[in-house]
């Protein structure tokens, strides 16, 4: 095939992707301009093998200092991994070693029900029981739940900041009280929210990051709100020793170890969260934020005006709404050219409010909205 050809097979593969901005369904967005540069600019870059890209490494670190330091804790410990999965697996499968040695078996963790399914690819990559606890009416994990899952053999305890479906942050300065009294290791997982919370007008309802004293780890995924290049999530440990948890030695490479899940890992990806936290900063990154919760609460006012009620008032960018035979909905929307997507439990419309979305967005879905449900 010459290039030419190659070209408009490219293109017309490409065609059949959708553009972003009718996608409503999703946690991902265009990738900031400067992610993309920097992106290109380390292309061909493998932090499996970091020594052989010591200017990528050096990036990963500054990386890690930041989002560390946005987290209550500059000197946590971590890598970038290839997202929310990743991270999620590699936390739980720190604290299982570390029990394991220790000479636990038949280990158990306890996550809200409504986790991301990561946790049920963990619960048959690290062969654990996972539990899940009830949550209450608001969708926020019951800590009085938690306790009752928990015995002699829980190894952690989870809670979500930023839930998949709904948006919303489990009460987690009280699991970090149940985490501190039982010396049980509590993850985070800020997959979302973690690039959301912290510039919330009102953040400090919503503790839930390194300042915490329980909180020993936490996901958090520059892919999503953090504008960055597919792969790019972020695991981070408040003690380094649950990293050494993770090591094989690499005995061919120039490194001496390695803490990844995988091998060969984008340093692009990395290059690009790298310009995204330096260019925007954080008053870029609260910039972004404010406009997805600004067009938040436009489309849940527009519902509302339509005598649709969300099922929780949104605490981030992501909306449910109580609309009457929702898969009918999504199928009458998806046909005029929206994305949209639903939830479990309780089934509701799912929209979320990524950085790709704007005022006319938000106008003519509501328009389609409408025309739909009457
Ligand atoms: N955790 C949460 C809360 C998520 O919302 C997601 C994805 O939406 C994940 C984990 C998994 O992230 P990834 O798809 O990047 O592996």
């Amino acid at each position: 095939m010459n290039k030419e050809e190659l070209e408009r097979l490219l293109a017309d593969k490409k065609s059949k992707d959708l553009p972003y901005n009718h996608i409503l369904s999703s946690m991902c967005t265009y990738p900031h301009e400067v992610a993309v540069y920097a992106h290109e600019m380390f292309i061909e870059s493998n932090l499996g093998d970091s020594g052989l890209f010591k200017g990528t490494k050096e990036m990963e670190d500054e990386v890690i200092a930041i989002i560390g330091e946005l987290l209550g804790n500059s000197n946590a410990y971590g890598y970038i991994s290839t997202g929310g999965t990743e991270s999620n697996i590699q936390a739980i499968r720190a604290i299982r070693n570390r029990r394991r040695r220790e000479g636990l078996s038949d280990m158990n963790i306890i996550v809200p029900e409504t986790a991301h399914f990561s946790f049920d690819k963990i619960a048959d990559i690290l062969s654990i029981e996972v539990r899940k606890a009830k949550v209450d009416h608001q969708l926020r994990v019951d800590p009085e739940s938690v306790k009752e899952l928990m015995d002699e053999r829980t190894i952690c305890i989870v809670g979500i900041a930023g839930t998949t479906e709904f948006g919303q942050v489990d009460p987690i300065e009280a699991l970090s009280e149940i985490a501190e009294d039982s010396g049980i290791f509590l993850h985070v997982d800020a997959a979302f929210g973690g690039f959301v919370i912290p510039f919330l007008a009102d953040r400090d309802k919503y503790k839930f990051d390194f300042t915490l004293e329980g909180v020993s780890s936490i996901s958090i995924d520059p892919h999503k709100m953090g504008m960055s290049t597919i792969p790019a999530g972020c695991i981070l440990f408040r003690d380094g020793s649950y990293l050494k948890e993770l090591a094989v030695s690499t005995p061919y490479l120039t490194i001496k170890e390695q803490y990844s899940l995988i091998g060969t890992r984008s340093g692009a990806s990395v290059a690009a969260t790298f310009a995204v936290l330096k260019y925007l900063g954080k008053d870029g990154l609260k910039t972004v934020v404010d406009k997805c919760m600004k067009l938040t609460e436009l489309l849940v006012n527009g519902a509302k005006q339509m005598g649709i009620e969300p099922v929780i008032e949104p605490v981030m960018n992501v909306v449910t709404l109580r609309v009457h035979d929702v898969d009918a909905v999504v199928k009458a929307l998806r046909a005029k050219g929206w994305e949209v997507s639903t939830t479990r439990s309780p089934k509701a419309l799912r929209i979320v409010i990524m950085p790709h979305v704007n005022d006319d967005t938000i106008e003519s879905f509501l328009e389609a909205l409408n025309e739909v449900v009457s």
